[in-house]
């Protein structure tokens, strides 16, 4: 399929990236393309960014028919542009399409669209440290009809914002919440998509636990709200003396992270034990109590790894590693954004040139 070009004539001036907040500037140009019943997907186009015109009986305002995906360009140290992973992105946003109904797209020209759109704002890609262009494509059921039921127009669009590090880098720790009463996903539910759906339904959470000082939300399962399941956008492990736990996939209720991922392969080959298993939140306090748990950290595309420096659990506080960013922790950041940037050995095949 050919992209067709429609370069911006007022290319917009780049912000300062000392004051960079997330996802609140973008670049000059978006990825843009429809799908019709009858037709699929066409008129793959990439255009000057800026505000679409939808009608106020779209779909997906109603009823929340959309999938999305957060990945990034870095700026290698010769200056090019590069993907990590991005594969894994366009493959897990075709599962979630699948879950919610929109037709699947070609993941390899999706790629192929991403790399022109970066290869066009590559001036956009900051390279201060803990910087990079995030990457946002999303699909969204776009008919002008109020009834219930798939969409047969969708739109499926990329945009780019360039980032700092999500909790302003310089690995600061992080302080979260467990939720005990509300749950963000089910079994049998879209938790294992990324959907906004997810997202909305985690937002009066999130509320609590920023009015009470916190951070993050640590989600448990929405059957027995006892095992652990991950942070709002973050996956999460524990370093339970040498051992390193996350909880494993099979619920479906947990969304399977790319970073998550990465980090389990890295630290497999330094060496470390990895263990995939449901891990209840009762175990983790024991472990705690006892002085075990010597590193807690969550892994995404936003956040990186981010270091976990408290926990509360109903009326108990637990300190982990006085505060501060672990061993581990702080291998996986400086080995992830090394990759990532070209500063460490690719020895996974993970980072993709523009
Ligand atoms: C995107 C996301 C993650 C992290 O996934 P990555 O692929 O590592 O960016 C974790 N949890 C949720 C709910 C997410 O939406």
């Amino acid at each position: 399929m050919n992209i067709k070009i429609t370069p911006n004539p007022t290319p917009k001036p780049k912000p300062d990236v000392n004051g960079l907040q997330f996802g609140k500037v973008f670049t000059d140009h978006m990825f843009i393309m429809d799908y019709y019943g009858g037709q699929g997907w066409v008129e793959p186009r990439i255009v000057p960014y800026g505000p679409i015109e939808l009608d106020p009986s779209c779909k997906v305002l109603h009823y929340g028919q959309e999938v999305f995906e957060g990945m990034k360009a870095y700026r290698h140290a010769d200056g090019s542009p590069v993907l990590f992973r991005p594969e894994m992105n366009f493959r897990r946003l075709n599962i979630s399409c699948q879950r919610m109904c929109i037709p699947a797209f070609d993941e390899a020209m999706a790629l192929e669209a991403t790399r022109k759109l970066v290869e066009l704002d590559a001036d956009w890609i900051p390279d201060a440290p803990g910087t990079s262009l995030y990457i946002r494509p999303f699909i969204f059921g776009a008919d002008n009809a109020l009834g219930i039921g798939p969409s047969e127009h969708l739109i499926f669009l990329i945009i780019c914002s360039p980032v700092a590090s999500i909790f302003g880098g310089n690995m600061a720790a992080v302080n979260i919440l467990v939720e005990t009463e509300l749950v963000r996903a089910v079994r049998g539910g879209t938790g294992f998509a990324k959907t906004g759906g997810n997202y909305a339904a985690s937002l009066l959470a999130a509320k609590k636990a920023q009015v009470a000082g916190f951070s993050q939300v640590l989600w448990l399962d929405g059957v027995e709200r006892r095992y652990i399941e991950e942070v709002g956008a973050m996956n999460i492990f524990f370093r339970i003396d040498d051992e390193i736990i996350t909880p494993s996939l099979d619920s479906g209720s947990i969304l399977p992270g790319i970073t998550r991922d990465s980090c389990i392969q890295l630290l497999r080959s330094r060496g470390h034990a990895v263990t995939e298993r449901r891990i209840a939140i009762d175990e983790l306090c024991q472990h705690m109590r006892d002085g075990r748990v010597r590193e807690i950290f969550g892994s995404g595309t936003a956040a990186v790894v981010t270091p976990v420096g408290g926990i509360q659990v109903c009326d108990e506080f637990f300190t982990i590693n006085d505060g501060k960013s672990g061993e581990v922790t702080t291998m996986l950041y400086n080995t992830l954004t090394g990759i990532q940037t070209g500063k460490v050995a690719d020895e996974f095949g993970w980072v993709v040139r523009v």
